[in-house]
C-alpha cells in the first residue's frame, strides 16, 4: 500500500515522468494527469484551444499558465482523483505552482510529494529523439532502450506507433532550455516546502524501487 498518493512528477522532457506514471498506475489506481496529453488531445479534436496550443508546442515553448492551470483545476475536481493523482508535466513555472496550490486548497486536496527525476542532458536528448508512442493507447517505447517488437505497431494494442513532432533534435534542445529557464526553479520551491524527493537513478528497475521506497 502506498502512503503518498497525491504526487507531482517533476523533471526535464525525457526524464521518465510519463513512463513511471504508467508503471505506478499498474500498482495503484492513480488519476494520471498529463497536461501534454490533454493538450495533444485538444489538438487532435481540432478545438480552439488545440489550435492555439499547437503552434506553441511545435516551437517547444510553454502554453500560457492560466490555460494549463484551468485544465488541471477542472481535472482535479473529478472524483477519480480521490484515490490519488500524478501530475505529470505540471506545474512548469512558479506561477503555475502558485495556481496549483490555490486549486488544491479549493478542491480540499493536498500534495504528498514532488518527485524530481534527475537525468543528464545527454541522456535526455538520446531518449527524446528515440521516443515513439502508440496513437491508440499512449504506451511509450524507446527505439534504443525499450523497443517494441515491430517499429510500426504497439505490442499491447496493435495501434500505430509515431514520433512526436516536438521530439525532433532542434525542438528537444529548445524544450530543455525552457526547462532550465522556467521549470528548474520549482526544485527549490518544493524543497522549501519539504515536499521534494530527488531520484538520481536512471536505470528503469532502480528508479522503480527508489520510487516505491519513497512512496510506501
Ligand atoms: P509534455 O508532453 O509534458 O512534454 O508537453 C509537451 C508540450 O506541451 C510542452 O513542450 C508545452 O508546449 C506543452 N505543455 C505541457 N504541459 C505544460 C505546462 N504545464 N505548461 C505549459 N505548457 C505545457
Amino acid at each position: 500500500m502506498l502512503k503518498k498518493k497525491n504526487l507531482i512528477f517533476l523533471g526535464a522532457p525525457g526524464a521518465g515522468k510519463g513512463t513511471f506514471s504508467a508503471i505506478l498506475k499498474e500498482q495503484h489506481p492513480f488519476a494520471h494527469i498529463s497536461t501534454g496529453d490533454i493538450l495533444r488531445a485538444e489538438i487532435a479534436k481540432g478545438t480552439e484551444l488545440g489550435k492555439q496550443a499547437s503552434a506553441i508546442m511545435s516551437r517547444g515553448e510553454l502554453v500560457p499558465d492560466e490555460i494549463v492551470a484551468g485544465m488541471v483545476k477542472a481535472r482535479l475536481a473529478q472524483p477519480d482523483c480521490n484515490s490519488g493523482f500524478i501530475l505529470d508535466g505540471f506545474p512548469r513555472t512558479i506561477n503555475q505552482a502558485d495556481l496549483l496550490g490555490q486549486a488544491l486548497t479549493d478542491a480540499g486536496r493536498k500534495l504528498d510529494a514532488v518527485i524530481y527525476f534527475k537525468v543528464e542532458d545527454e541522456m535526455l536528448l538520446k531518449r527524446l529523439t528515440a521516443r515513439i508512442s502508440c496513437k491508440k493507447c499512449g504506451k511509450i517505447y524507446n527505439k534504443l532502450f525499450s523497443p517494441p517488437k515491430s517499429e510500426k505497431a504497439c505490442d499491447d494494442c496493435d495501434g500505430e506507433l509515431f514520433q512526436r513532432a516536438d521530439d525532433s533534435i532542434e525542438t528537444a534542445k529548445e524544450r530543455l532550455k525552457v526547462f532550465y529557464a522556467q521549470t528548474q526553479p520549482l526544485i527549490e520551491y518544493y524543497e522549501k516546502k519539504g515536499l521534494l524527493v530527488a531520484i538520481t537513478e536512471t536505470e528503469k528497475e532502480k528508479v522503480h524501487s527508489a520510487l516505491l521506497k519513497e512512496l510506501c
